[in-house]
């Protein structure tokens, strides 16, 4: 049996109790959300870096990469052609089109593009998501830097290099490894002897079958018993 007002005292308990929980929500755009350094905002590009290899316009599964170049000569002193380079007119990205697969950032082998996390370019004209080469070079600043290095990851190959570099030419594995020293300590031009491969049975002590055994004859030329051609055509 239900007592009269008994669901609006539940009702009234449990907004009370949420009145003094603390909020869970996120109150974006007045506080700025946390993101993962990781988070793929907007692409930023940095056009010092760019040689106009055409990688990321090629790999983009969605063609919204723009890129124009022409070819520049530059004078090398002490050189006898002059050299070319390309210089960079135009790389633009369609985000309206993009899907923030990141293929572009990983394929560009000399890194020139970099993802950040600002989030916040939406535009009242979808024509306005093309940003050209000024703009996406201004979300640079907004890179944050590279994480620290994993402390049990094992080192990058070019820290390797160079402390190995500094050390000096012994303490490069090829130099200390046993493959040249063993090279260097033997004669040179002088193969090692091979080792003696065991010969054919004597015919006489020979069982049938392995008298028959075709390897033994065609690997040992000298050790072939002489055969003339006439014997096999009689036996024809
Ligand atoms: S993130 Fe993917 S879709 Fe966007 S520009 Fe790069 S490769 Fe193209
Ligand atoms: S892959 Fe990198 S270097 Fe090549 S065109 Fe793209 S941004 Fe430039």
């Amino acid at each position: 049996m239900s007592v009269p007002g008994e669901g609006l005292a539940k009702g009234l308990a449990v907004t009370l109790k949420t009145m003094t929980r603390r909020s869970h929500t996120q109150q974006y755009p007045d506080v700025a959300p946390e993101l993962p350094p990781r988070s793929r905002g907007v692409i930023g590009l940095l056009a010092e870096n760019c040689t106009v290899c055409m990688l990321c316009a090629r790999e983009c599964p969605d063609w919204c990469i723009y890129i124009d170049s022409h070819k520049e000569e530059v004078v090398v002193p002490g050189a006898a052609r002059p050299r070319q380079r390309n210089v960079l007119d135009r790389f633009d990205i369609d985000f309206s089109l993009c899907m923030y697969c990141g293929i572009c950032v990983e394929v560009c082998p000399f890194d020139a593009l970099y993802w950040s996390p600002e989030f916040e370019y939406a535009e009242y004209d979808i024509k306005d998501l093309l940003h050209d080469k000024d703009h996406l070079g201004e979300w640079m600043a907004t890179v944050p830097p590279p994480p620290a290095h994993d402390r049990r990851g094992e080192p990058a190959k070019e820290e390797t290099a160079a402390a190995r570099k500094a050390a000096g030419p012994a303490a490069t594995p090829r130099a200390a490894g046993p493959g040249p020293a063993a090279r260097s300590a033997s004669t040179p031009g002088v193969r090692p002897p091979r080792p003696a491969r065991p010969g054919p049975p004597a015919a006489s002590a020979a069982p049938p079958v392995d008298s028959a055994a075709p390897p033994a004859a065609s690997t040992e030329p000298s050790a072939q018993p002489a055969e003339p051609p006439e014997a096999s055509g009689a036996t024809e």
